[in-house]
This record gives C-alpha cells, sequence and structure tokens, in this order.
C-alpha cells in the first residue's frame, strides 16, 4: 500500500494518532528511519518508503523520571510516582526513545535492558492525540 505524506515527524505523529508507528525506509538501500527522515544519511538516496513497524523490541536503555514536563505532572507523575522513559530497539533494526510502561519506576536497579517490549498508543490527556509507549 502507498502513502503519498511526507517524510516527516509531523507524518509520524499523524500515523501515531491512527495507531500506526511508521518508519521511513531507503528504497534503494532499504536502511530505516525513526522518526522518519527525507533522506537516507546512509547512501543518500532520496528516494523513501513507508514501512511500518510490528511495535516488538527490546529495553536498552533508560531513566526513571521524577520531575518531568508539565503535561506529566497533569498525568499525575511526579516525586512520589516517576515514570519511565527509555530507547527501544525495534525488531526491525531502528532505535527510538519513548515512554515504557508496566516497569517499576521507583525501583530503577530492578529494571533490566533486554526486557522485550511492545508498542503502545496511550491517549494524551485532553484529547491531544496519542503519544509513543512501550509496554514490558
Ligand atoms: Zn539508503
Amino acid at each position: 500500500m502507498t502513502d503519498d505524506r511526507d517524510f516527516n515527524s509531523a507524518s509520524f505523529y499523524q500515523f501515531l494518532a491512527e495507531k500506526r508507528l511508521m518508519a521511513s525506509r531507503c528504497k534503494k538501500c532499504r536502511a530505516l528511519y525513526l522518526p522518519p527522515h527525507p533522506i537516507c544519511t546512509k547512501c543518500h538516496g532520496d528516494e523513501m518508503e513507508w514501512a511500518e513497524m510490528k511495535g516488538n523490541g527490546k529495553l536498552a536503555a533508560f531513566t526513571s523520571i521524577a520531575v518531568g514536563p508539565s503535561f506529566t505532572i497533569e498525568e499525575g507523575y511526579d516525586r512520589n510516582n516517576p515514570y519511565v522513559v527509555g530507547i527501544v530497539k525495534l525488531d526491525e533494526g531502528p532505535k527510538m526513545s519513548a515512554r515504557i510502561r508496566g516497569l517499576d519506576a521507583k525501583h530503577p536497579e530492578a529494571i533490566k535492558v533486554g526486557t522485550p517490549l511492545t508498542v503502545e498508543f496511550p491517549d494524551q490527556v485532553e484529547g491531544k492525540g496519542c503519544y509513543l509507549a512501550f509496554k514490558a
């Protein structure tokens, strides 16, 4: 299926709102980009296509955040209720940062790199669409 949306982060968030995790893929060398790029940094090709990611990956790095931006405070996160942000390495190869749910943010020492994760598309507060998260 073809999709003629531009290869940029606006399209990326549009897809998220449709609950799809989409990367751009270089037609020449098959490199994947997340968030999507219009130009391939590996072979400098400018022919991209959309590729839907299955949404399975592993935790590559993480941090537990006790003092976050205002929208996370609105969601109820604070020093007593921290949340986890991590780098996820997808099975397809690309890495990206995302909120990680289902881990004990109060005990980051117990969180293990390599934990299998699955994509989620939680709704933001006040109907601002979806954000990217992964569930342990
Ligand atoms: Zn390329």
